[in-house]
């Protein structure tokens, strides 16, 4: 049996708080538990919001906790090229379309149309573009007019046929990709989204278990049906619930959750951060 490879993959946009050294450990213990790998990824393709300082203090607060990787770290800012290659591969095989649209328009189509319907990522995109004659939006492009590139999810879905992951403790999941409607796969300013870039390096650096949280047990449909279209192999997911607040509030930096460093700074030790940990787990 192969062994298990793990990932911890935060985006360097703030400080820690307890919620990520949870989704931390989880992976990190998965790994030593079964003489695996746990590896560090820094998720920093968004150059509008990622900081080299939060990335710094991500290396610095995972060490202070004793969670340790193995391995380089791998940085997404490194792998732009890769990316543009899954992307050049599904673009010519014309899954892929370029939408021109900014927010503002959307809201005013969605107004327009009437209907409103929404996906686990919000509002579905209406397709706007996607009706574009491709002469028309190939002119586009070539003039430099700002676009990002959307996936047709519905061909796309028609290629693979009906697909399913592996939830451990629940068995097989079945995916509904269409839920997403048109998802963004290389953003205006980087040649991947979010999607395309955590399902690539997954492949990438050999991860066989994602441990993440529930947050984005959806986009796991999205994740399931790249890795589909690309011939690439699955690997198992275990979402985790997420760390709440007394009040019953997912923990972000916008509830106002403690970041780990200012736990420090008040004197708090790394044990008693990893025990709070277990309280809120088990309590
Ligand atoms: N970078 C993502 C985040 O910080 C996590 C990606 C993942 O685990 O799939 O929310």
């Amino acid at each position: 049996m192969h062994s298990i490879v793990t990932r911890f993959a935060p985006s360097p946009t703030g400080l820690l708080h307890l919620g990520h050294a949870y989704a931390a450990r989880i992976a990190h213990d998965r790994a030593r538990a079964a003489q695996g790998r746990f590896l560090l990824r820094i998720e920093n393709i968004d150059a509008t919001r990622g900081r080299a300082e939060y990335e710094a203090a991500i290396l610095e607060d995972l060490a202070w906790l004793g969670i340790g990787w193995d391995g380089p770290v791998r940085r997404q800012s490194e792998h732009l090229a890769a990316y543009a290659g899954v992307l050049e591969a599904l673009r010519a095989r014309g899954l892929l379309y370029p939408c021109f649209c900014t927010r503002a328009q959307i809201a005013r189509e969605v107004v327009r149309s009437g209907i409103a319907p929404h996906g686990p990522d919000g509002l579905i995109y209406p397709g706007t573009c996607a009706r574009l004659p491709p002469e028309i939006a190939v002119a586009r492009v070539a003039a430099g007019a700002a676009h990002c590139w959307r996936l047709r999810v519905r061909a796309a879905r028609r290629e693979t046929g009906p697909l399913a992951y592996e939830e451990e403790g629940t068995g097989e999941v079945a995916c509904d990709p269409l839920a997403f409607g048109d998802v963004v796969l290389a953003r205006k300013d980087c040649p991947g989204s979010y999607h395309l870039c955590v399902t690539h390096d997954d492949l990438a650096q050999g991860v066989t278990l994602v441990t993440r949280g529930a947050e984005l047990r959806a986009a796991t449909d999205i994740h399931r049906l790249l890795q589909a279209l690309m011939g690439w192999p699955a690997p198992r997911y275990a979402h985790h619930p997420l760390l709440t607040d007394a009040a019953g509030e997912k923990l972000s930096k916008r509830s106002g959750a403690l970041s780990l460093r200012q736990l420090r700074e008040s004197g708090v030790s790394a044990a008693e951060v990893l025990e709070r940990l277990d309280e809120r787990t088990t309590g």
